[in-house]
């Protein structure tokens, strides 16, 4: 080997040992690294999984003591449901004690002490006085002897317009009683002409009503009833136009007689006015108030006394509650 030789092989063992490093190098950088940062970070996405296992849990455990806490609330609320003021401790304990959780809350539940106060009972026998084509001479009359029995009624009314209709009208909705309507003119023909012309006269009176009492009156009464034979008209046509105006009419069980031409007598009145109420739960008393309907003036006290001295009997005025009398349906 020559010196040329030694040198040539001396040199490429260095470049090879240079190469070495190089690749050793590359290799701690270029892999070392990552691998250590990756062990890193697998260690930390461990340590994450772990606190949101932890998390997890706690987590239901706290969704289960809401769901418990629930399930107690509507027991409470059915107990309170069926007992009034309930008493839902008992009620759940006693459950648990017979071990039929599933049963229904009726039947195992402590009843409270203290009796529930007894709901009111609507009275058996429920009677409406009610007066039409007034306001008349007689109104106030009727108002008087209405105020000393505590009695409230019902006046289907006209469209009259004198100064003391309309203080009539004010004195009827002022001392507590229903102003109901009967049409504006009580002209049989006009009315029942046609189901516009009917409108005309009841929007007429309806707003004639409002502008002097500011009471918009939802109750109507038919002239001649809703079973009148004047009407060339079915009169379940202007039945339905009330219906459509929110407005129910009322027809009567009871006639006092005093509709007819000659003058009933006070007995007469008053047999007619008192019979049948004890039969039925709801009576309607079709009188009239009226200029020359003297007689029911005076019978209205005895009317009064003998139907207060009925047993679980009431005298009341028409309101929306009221159950309806109508002869047509
Ligand atoms: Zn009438």
């Amino acid at each position: 080997m020559s010196d040329g030789d030694v040198q040539v092989s001396s040199a490429r063992r260095k470049r090879v040992q240079r190469l070495k490093k190089y690749i050793v190098g590359m290799l701690v950088g270029g892999i070392m690294t990552p691998l250590v940062l990756c062990i890193v970070l697998w260690i930390q996405v461990r340590h994450l999984g772990q606190v949101l296992e932890r998390l997890t849990g706690e987590v239901q455990e706290l969704s289960d003591q809401v769901r418990a806490q629930q399930e107690r609330m509507d027991e409470f609320v059915a107990a309170e449901a069926i007992t009034g003021q309930g008493n839902p401790v008992s009620s759940e304990s006693n459950r648990e004690l017979a071990g039929h959780a599933s049963e229904p809350l009726t039947g195992e539940l402590v009843l409270p002490e203290e009796p529930e106060p007894e709901p009111e009972e609507t009275p058996a026998h429920r009677v409406y006085l009610t007066f039409d084509d007034g306001p008349s001479i007689y109104t106030d009359d009727i108002l008087d002897i209405l105020d000393t029995y505590d009695v409230k009624a019902t006046f289907f009314v006209l469209g009259k317009e004198t100064d003391s209709a309309r203080e009539a009208m004010k004195d009827i909705v002022d001392r507590g009683h229903t102003l109901g309507m009967h049409s504006y003119s009580h002209k049989y023909t006009e009315i029942y002409e046609s189901v516009e012309s009917f409108a005309e006269d009841f929007t007429k009176l309806q707003d004639y009503l409002y502008e002097v009492t500011g009471v918009k009156s939802s109750v109507y009464r038919f002239p001649g009833g809703s079973s009148n034979t004047v009407s060339s008209l079915d009169m379940r046509e202007f039945a339905e136009y009330l219906d459509e105006q929110d407005v129910r009419f009322f027809d009567w069980n009871i006639s006092s007689g005093d509709g007819s031409s000659r003058l009933l007598s006070v007995e007469d009145l008053v047999k007619n006015c008192t019979a049948g109420i004890e039969k039925r739960g709801t009576s309607v008393i079709l009188l009239h108030d009226s200029a020359n309907k003297s007689t029911t003036v005076e019978a209205l006290p005895i009317i009064i006394e003998n139907i207060l001295a009925m047993e679980d009997t009431v005298i009341l005025p028409i309101t929306d509650e009221t159950e309806p009398v109508q002869h047509i349906h």
